[in-house]
Formats: C-alpha cells, structure tokens, sequence
C-alpha cells in the first residue's frame, strides 16, 4: 500500500477518504534537466496520473540545476546578464530564477528569524537607492539586531527626489508617491513579533521613524543618534571618525551595497523594478544571516 493522496482527489472533498487506497505505482519517468528518474502514480478513483514531481517547488523548470547557482552568483556582485552570461543560459532564465529564488528566499528568511528568541538591541535605518534613473529614488528600510547583525527585516518603498533633483523629477515622470510610511508600519507590525517588547530601538535622527516607533514599540525605548560624515570605505554607508554606536547597521548596509550589484555606488547596473530589488534582497538578506559567524542557532536541532 502507498501512503500518497491523489492532489486531484483531494481537491474533492467526498473523495478524500479514498483516495490513498486507490494510488498505484505507474512506472518511471526520466527527467533531463537533473538526470533523475521520477516515480509516476495511477489513481483508480479518478483515472488520472501524476508523479511525484507534481508536489515537487520546481514543477515545469527546465533548468533547476541552476537555480541555487544563480542565487549564489547574485549575492556575488553578480548582474543578471553576466550571471546568464557565465552560466551559458539566456537571460530571460536568469530572471525567472531571481523571481524564484527570491521568493523562497523570502519565505525562509522569515522561518530563519522566528528559530531565534526575540530582540533586545535593534537598529533601524533607511538606505537609498533608485529605479531606473536618480529622478526616482526608492528607500529601503532596514532593522538589524546589534549584537549579531542579524536583519530582523526590510523593506522597500518608492518615495519622491529630493534636492535639486526634485524639480526634474516632477517635470519628467510626474508627482511621485511616498510608500515609506505604509511599507515602514507593515514592517513594524511584522517585527513586533521579534522584537521584545520593552527593547532598545537605535536609529539616525530622521524625524520620520519617532511616530511609527513609538506607535508599535510603545514600551521600547529609542535612541537617536546625530549622523556623522562617511568614510571613502565602505560606500558610503561606514562613518569616518572613531567608535560609531550605529556600526551593526551601517557594516550590514554597507555589506548589502557590497554584495548587490544594483546597491552599489556609480553602477553600470540598475533597479528597474522595486519587486524584483524586493526578490534580489531576500536572496542578499537570508545569504548574510546564514553566513553570520557570531550567530549561533539556539535551537538548532529543529
Ligand atoms: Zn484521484
């Protein structure tokens, strides 16, 4: 007897009960992609196949052998067309993959977080960047646990030019619509559930963060540091004179700018949609936070 439930039965729910006596093995069939044979089920019930690669995340890939390839080659400072370029695949394959992975990525950062007990020492900044052209700059804010530097969470929201680019901004491609503050409260509201409750919240002295702080972490108290001129290292984001109490926060960010080549400083390579800098920066998070040496897995058995 095999313990499989037929997924098409299934979806009947008069059938459900039946439906594991009813599943008999069906033979072999080869997959090229991976070279692996796949076993294939009958259902008498329903008088329909399927195999075991139905249940399988990568159903209809051609190309899964490259899929954690291009993960690793994108939080290498990798572009998507290079990345295509060295793996010999188009580059149409490599976007797929990026939407992929990063969705996974971001499903299993979130698991990632939840194996660790809650925060106590948080940082929170924003870090900037654009799409397609410095006219629209997207804003992508960042919570890190101090000690460990491991990121909490992140988010990425479009939001107006500022400065002198303000004026072309708006004559070019119009009034532009400032997501920071929706995106920061369903990032807050997610990382209520990681951060203690009566923590300490470290951030720069933009005026913007004290409201949505306050609002929900009421308990936690927030300090505000001045910011400092930053150093030619670093790009940017690591400040020129001695200790920095917002080290964890501006190495990570720094590090992020590092490993994403779309974050870097004077790129040839740009964001040209939030979404997939969103997917890019879930496969950059979760490889920082697996790749923490002062983290250790409390519960690591599980
Ligand atoms: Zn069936």
């Amino acid at each position: 007897m095999i313990k499989i439930n037929c997924p098409i039965c299934l979806k009947k729910p008069t059938r459900s009960k039946y439906s594991t006596s009813a599943v008999k093995k069906a033979g072999f069939f080869h997959r090229s992609s991976d070279r692996k044979s796949v076993q294939r089920y009958y259902c008498s019930l329903c008088k329909k196949y399927f195999s075991s690669a139905t249940f399988n995340e990568c159903l209809n890939q051609k190309k899964r052998h490259f899929n954690s390839k291009v993960a690793r080659l994108l939080v290498g400072v990798v572009s998507l067309r290079e990345s295509a370029r060295i793996l010999k695949i188009n580059r149409k394959t490599v976007a797929r993959k990026l939407i992929f992975m990063g969705r996974k990525a971001e499903l299993n950062l979130k698991k990632f977080n939840t194996r660790f007990p809650k925060a106590r020492h948080v940082i929170y900044d924003d870090l900037e960047t654009f799409e397609h052209t410095k006219c629209k700059p997207i804003s992508i804010g960042l919570m890190v646990e101090e000690e460990t530097r491991r990121i909490l969470g992140y988010n990425v929201a479009r939001m107006p030019a500022k400065g002198l680019l303000a004026k072309i901004s708006v004559a070019k491609y119009g009034k532009r619509i400032d997501e920071r503050p929706k995106k920061r409260r369903l990032l807050f509201s997610y990382l209520n559930s990681l951060v203690e409750e009566e923590s300490i919240i470290k951030s720069d002295e933009c005026p913007y963060y004290f409201k949505s702080i306050l609002r929900h972490f009421p308990k936690a108290a927030h300090i505000k540091f001045k910011g400092r001129a930053s150093a030619i290292v670093g790009q940017g984001e690591l400040k020129k004179v001695g200790f920095d109490p917002l080290f964890a926060i501006n190495h990570t960010c720094a590090t992020l700018r590092a490993r994403t080549c779309r974050l870097i400083r004077r790129t040839w390579c740009t964001t040209k949609k939030p979404e997939m800098l969103n997917l890019h920066l879930a496969i950059v998070c979760l490889h920082h936070n697996l790749n923490l040496k002062k983290l250790s897995l409390p519960r690591a058995a599980g």
